[in-house]
């Protein structure tokens, strides 16, 4: 085997496999270390696809259940089979990190077996499966460790009753009582799948709203959609211990406001806290600099603290932590080692949040726009006025945009819609090429669909909104 390459990615996650394709299109000799058996890292072996695969199911399951009899589809005897649905979610990922082998293969990328770490600046070692080392020259080193799941302090996950995310998508039973420390997009996700498929779920979260980060207007109605579904909310809670007896967790918290002291029994709790960087000794070793929250620094060019050392995706202090801005890290990277002009613009990247009905959001809430004293105007349009969403029965929800108030550049959306994942696209395109709310307003939208509430979000910026 050649043993020396132009690029090494460290961890074959969104951001080190998207690198590794695009590295070897542009020529460059490329290997990519992966110490997992399987390609594709978090998002694709206990992250965004198993999520999705079990938010899948179980939402059709749960019409099935629920819905399917309003429409005059008549059923009889619905059965949950747990085992088969979990297969099915196997059989996913593994078509998929399949995919990525393929794609090596295709591209001719040097898929090294093992855990890497950094000997020198242009070296790599890797150790392989059976202990064995094996020490590969490169000239540029592109680190993509990602990141691994956080506790609370005193809190400790065993994976069987005190679980990660990746506990969570593998419950082998339904948990009766479940409750979910953390009420971010990993916690409401799961917390959607286990109370579907029949678990009493009860949400604890620090502050006094749930995902944070996302305009407040829409964590409000997506609270409230979620009390409707069943999901209970303890807010403004402070949990001070968890503790594991005979199979079963108790989760004791305090209200920061009331200071009152509650206590839950429950069979699973999930700890879905945040995430945190994937720093391991090899990171440490090669001096390489971290910021406060122990994540990589990083340039502009995505260099590190050393020369021809990169790094992209979870493990650098960028955000948001998401596949898609870790792929695109990825490609900027290898483009710039390339001698091209990689860029990532940070301000537009969409976040979405794969409950039913959907959340998304691109650009600014209204909240960081008042704290950066910018004036702004909003339209907003709910579904209930959307004739594809009537029609659907699916009328929660709205589509939310803000536009400067002097130059009417839209500079945030945020959508709750059963399709709002794919509607946010959109606008991401649309704030790419600098839209004003005008230019959304007059661009004809197909009828009858989903996307017409936000032309009409658009036309509501400046009162026009025909249908509301
Ligand atoms: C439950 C869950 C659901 C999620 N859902 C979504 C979603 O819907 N959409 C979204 O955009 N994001 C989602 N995310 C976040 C997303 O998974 C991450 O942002 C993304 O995977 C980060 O990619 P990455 O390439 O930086 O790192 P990772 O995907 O974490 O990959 C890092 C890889 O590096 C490998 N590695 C680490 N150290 C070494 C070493 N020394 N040698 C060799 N290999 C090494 C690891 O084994 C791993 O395979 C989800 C995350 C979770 C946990």
């Amino acid at each position: 085997m050649d043993n020396n390459f132009d690029v090494i990615v460290i961890g074959s996650g969104p951001g080190g496999y998207v690198c590794a394709i695009r590295s070897a299109q542009l020529g460059l000799r490329t290997a990519c270390v992966e110490s997992e058996k399987t390609l594709g890292g978090t998002c694709l072996n206990v992250g965004c696809i198993p999520s999705k695969s079990l938010l899948n199911s179980s939402e059709i399951y749960h019409k099935a259940q629920k819905e399917f009899n309003n429409l005059g589809i008549e059923t009889r005897d619905i059965k949950l089979n747990l085992s088969k649905m979990m297969e099915n979610k196997k059989k996913s990922i593994l078509t998929l990190t399949k995919g990525i082998e393929f794609l090596f293969k295709k591209n001719k990328i040097t898929h090294l077996k093992g855990k890497g770490s950094i000997s020198d600046k242009d070296t790599i070692s890797v150790t392989g499966y059976s202990g064995k080392k094996t020490n590969y020259k490169t000239k540029n080193i592109v680190i993509a460790t990602g990141s691994v799941s956080t506790s609370l302090p005193g809190i400790k996950i065993d994976e069987k009753t005190v679980v990660s995310s990746t506990g969570a998508l593998s419950f082998e039973k339904v948990p009766k009582n479940l409750i979910v420390i953390g009420g971010g997009y990993i916690g409401l996700e799961l917390s959607s799948v286990w109370k579907r498929l029949g678990s009493n779920v009860t949400v604890v979260e620090f502050l006094d709203h749930i995902i944070p980060g996302m305009d407040k207007d829409i964590s409000t109605e997506f609270q409230n959609i979620l009390t409707k579904q069943g999901i209970n909310f303890k807010l403004n809670s402070n949990v001070t211990a968890v503790n594991v007896i005979k199979n079963k967790a108790v989760v004791d918290f305090t209200n920061k406001e009331s200071a009152k002291r509650e206590r839950i029994e429950c069979d699973k709790v999930l700890v879905a806290v945040g995430r945190q960087a994937n720093i391991d000794e090899t990171i440490i070793e090669a001096n390489i600099k971290l910021d406060s929250h122990k994540k990589i620094e990083v340039n502009k060019k995505f260099e590190t603290s050393i020369k021809n050392i990169y790094a992209v995706g979870d493990v650098i202090n960028k955000y948001p932590m998401l596949a898609h801005k870790a792929e695109d890290e990825g490609i900027a990277v290898a483009e710039i080692i390339a001698g091209q002009a990689g860029h990532v613009n940070y301000d537009v990247i969409p976040a979405v949040i794969y409950t039913s009905p959907e959340v998304a959001m691109v650009g600014k809430t209204e909240e960081q726009l008042k704290k950066e004293n910018i004036k702004y105007n909003v339209g907003k349009f709910p579904f209930l006025a959307n004739s594809r969403a009537k029609v659907n029965n699916e009328t929660e929800g709205f589509v939310k945009i803000i536009a400067d108030r002097k130059t009417d550049k839209v500079l945030g959306v945020s959508i709750i819609s059963v399709v709002a994942g794919t509607m946010i696209a959109e606008l991401a395109l649309a704030m790419e090429f600098g839209a004003s709310s005008e230019d959304i307003a007059r661009t004809c939208h197909a009828h009858p669909t989903h996307s017409e509430a936000i032309k009409e979000a658009a036309l509501a910026l400046s009162k026009r909104a025909i249908h509301f």
